[in-house]
């Protein structure tokens, strides 16, 4: 029978975590530590705007599980997070550090807001007034805050920042996923994409399948869509779908130049309209690229071998599962794929390499990163992706195997890795 469709992320995270149970003596004091966040935290963000009315935001910080290390994970700034959401994707990184073994907890936070709404100075005026409430509950070595959708270095920076001075302490390891120039760890940016490639690579290998001349469509051209999307190029995929959340371009001859239609982005605030030919990216260049716009929900049912939602949850449902042409589901987004979608998917015979492991480079990355903080180390670009390729490979290699011993889906059987390390404190 179908699990029943539900597109709250927290029901359908502790439903994931059901499932692989059944497979899995899992210990029933783990168990209800898994179904319980340790820690959910709400604080009030009242800020001045700059027009002088003062409104009252909404903030969130979930600690899900610190068994096998300090609670790591992003903070969102997005209109409609709440404490599910957050819940959801504390309990995912729970799961995917264990998946790949970083020495990390699950925790995650957001703040509900519409950023692209605030000037410069109010973001900075409610990230600073965000860090100060969550100043009691993180720490180095007690919850790392990241980026994560519409937050990055720069908002991390202010944190640090404000941090430092409530504290009065030095604290570079308070957050990870800061500037280089403020302690940052080379490579954390590209990070999350390319851990994505390295994921994808592994899978497909361990598969005996080759990803050479494979077509990609991408859902979400933000900092995780650009990086996997020009990572995947390097290692010879044809990207012929990019879009964002105002709709998006399809090139059945692939998108040749990543960096031009990036910047027509910036540019312009769509992706829908960057045909780029030599350095002029517009509309006129559609025909003679033989592309079209797309609809921002037709760009998961286009005829190509890899659709990788990159964008946010519930983006594949019960209603367009069926439609996906693709053979290959890779996820970057957190938890893009209802529970009924899923099903639809597996019977559909869809190979979905799932958002825990997927999407681990960033973390792994932060985990490099927080290593430099203590060991007062730098490491260049070219030893964090050796670096990041081995562990991402060793998770991907992990979990093809658990799929083929136990017979179950990629998804299933990284539940079931993440659950052993879980279980053995490995
Ligand atoms: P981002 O804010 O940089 O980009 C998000 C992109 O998604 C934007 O291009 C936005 O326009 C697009 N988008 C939003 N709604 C859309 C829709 N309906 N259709 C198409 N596109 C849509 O965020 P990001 O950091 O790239 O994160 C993307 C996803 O990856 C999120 O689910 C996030 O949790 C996950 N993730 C991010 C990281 C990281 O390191 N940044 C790590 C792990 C997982």
């Amino acid at each position: 029978m179908l699990p029943m469709e539900t597109n709250n992320p927290w029901t359908r995270a502790k439903l994931q975590l059901k499932e692989a149970a059944k497979r899995f003596d899992l210990d029933p004091l783990l168990r209800a530590r898994l179904e319980n966040p340790d820690r959910t935290i709400e604080v009030s963000i009242p800020m001045r705007l700059d027009d002088g009315t003062v409104k009252v935001y909404r903030g969130f910080r979930v600690q899900h599980n610190n068994i096998r290390g300090p609670y790591k994970g992003g903070l969102r700034y997005h209109a409609k997070v709440d404490m599910d959401e957050v819940k959801a994707l504390a309990f995912w990184m729970t799961m995917k550090n264990a998946v790949v073994g970083v020495p990390f907890g699950g925790g995650k936070g957001g703040v509900a807001v519409d950023p692209k709404r605030l000037s410069e100075s109010e973001l900075q005026r409610l990230t600073r007034e965000f860090a100060r409430g969550l100043e009691p509950m993180i720490g180095e070595r007690r919850d790392v805050p990241a980026p994560d959708v519409n937050t990055n270095g720069r908002i991390m920076h202010w944190i640090r920042d404000e941090y430092e001075q409530v504290t009065g302490s030095d604290a570079p390891g308070v957050v990870t996923g800061k500037l280089i120039e403020d302690g940052g760890s080379e490579g954390r940016t590209e990070a999350t994409g390319l851990g994505g490639a390295y994921a994808l690579a592994a899978t497909l290998k361990a598969l005996g399948k080759e990803q050479q001349g494979m077509t990609v469509a991408i859902q979400g051209f933000g900092n995780v869509g650009s990086y996997l999307a020009r990572y995947l190029q390097e290692a010879g995929c044809s990207i012929v779908a990019l879009s964002d959340s105002k709709g998006g371009i399809y090139v059945p001859r692939g998108i040749k130049d990543l960096d031009l239609v990036e910047a027509c982005k910036e540019k312009s605030g769509r992706v829908a309209g960057c045909y780029c030919v030599g350095s002029v990216c517009d509309l006129s260049n559609m025909g003679e690229l033989g592309g079209r716009d797309i609809a921002p929900e037709e760009v998961l049912n286009l005829p190509v071998d890899i659709v990788v939602p990159a964008a946010l949850e519930n983006s594949i449902t019960a209603e367009n599962a069926r439609d996906i042409r693709a053979k290959i589901v890779l996820e970057m987004a957190n938890g893009p794929t209802t529970l009924e979608a899923d099903a639809i998917l597996k019977e559909k015979g869809v190979i979905v390499i799932p958002d825990i492991l997927a999407n681990a480079g960033g973390v792994a990355v932060s985990y490099f990163s927080g290593y430099h903080n203590i060991h007062k180390e730098h490491w260049i670009k070219e030893d964090v992706f050796a670096r990041l390729q081995t562990l991402m490979e060793s998770a991907a290699e992990a979990v093809e195997a658990a799929s083929r011993e136990y017979k179950v889906t990629l998804r299933e059987a990284a539940y079931l890795v993440a659950l052993k390390r879980l279980s053995s404190g490995e």
